[in-house]
């Protein structure tokens, strides 16, 4: 069992002057202040409010204040979070991206080189094709029987 302790510490200590109370008057809301203390308040006031009352409702204020606050900054750290994450998102589909693009200009370049390297061939094709030409022309003009085969792009000559 925890020990009783009806009053807290500030209600056993003046709200005004916040010190042990001189002349101590009881409140109809059982709160108890200085007399001098409870005067003075009253007259700055000019309503006989209950200072402690009130200082408790400040206190409820201040505490739903920062019960906001707190959440404010909760909200706005949940919302910071989630653009990092959007952008994070972001980066790495970029990244993929780049990814597919690198692999993407690799394939051209490979076709670019598949596409030099048939040139090439089509050209020894050509130049083959020519030589074989001047070489039957060569055998026409010797009146020897010549024949030429063209097989894809390999070349017979058969004399
Ligand atoms: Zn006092
Ligand atoms: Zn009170």
């Amino acid at each position: 069992m925890a020990a009783r302790n009806p009053l807290s510490e500030e209600e056993l200590s003046c709200p005004v002057c916040c010190d042990i109370f001189r002349d101590p008057v009881v409140l109809s809301c059982s709160h108890i202040v200085c007399k001098t203390c409870l005067q003075q308040f009253w007259g700055t006031k000019g309503s006989q409010e209950c200072p402690h009352t009130e200082r408790q409702i400040k206190e409820e204020f201040e505490k739903l204040h920062q019960f906001l606050r707190d959440e404010e900054a909760a909200r706005i750290a949940a919302l910071k979070e989630e653009e990092e994450q959007k952008s994070q998102m972001m980066r790495r589909k970029i990244e993929e991206m780049n990814g597919e693009i690198s692999a993407l200009s690799d394939t051209i370049r490979n076709i670019e080189k598949e596409m030099e390297a048939e040139d090439v061939l089509f050209l020894q094709v050509r130049i083959s094709f020519v030589l074989s030409f001047l070489f039957l022309s060569f055998c026409d003009t010797n009146k020897k029987t010549c024949c030429f085969y063209l097989k894809g792009s390999t070349f017979a000559l058969i004399f």
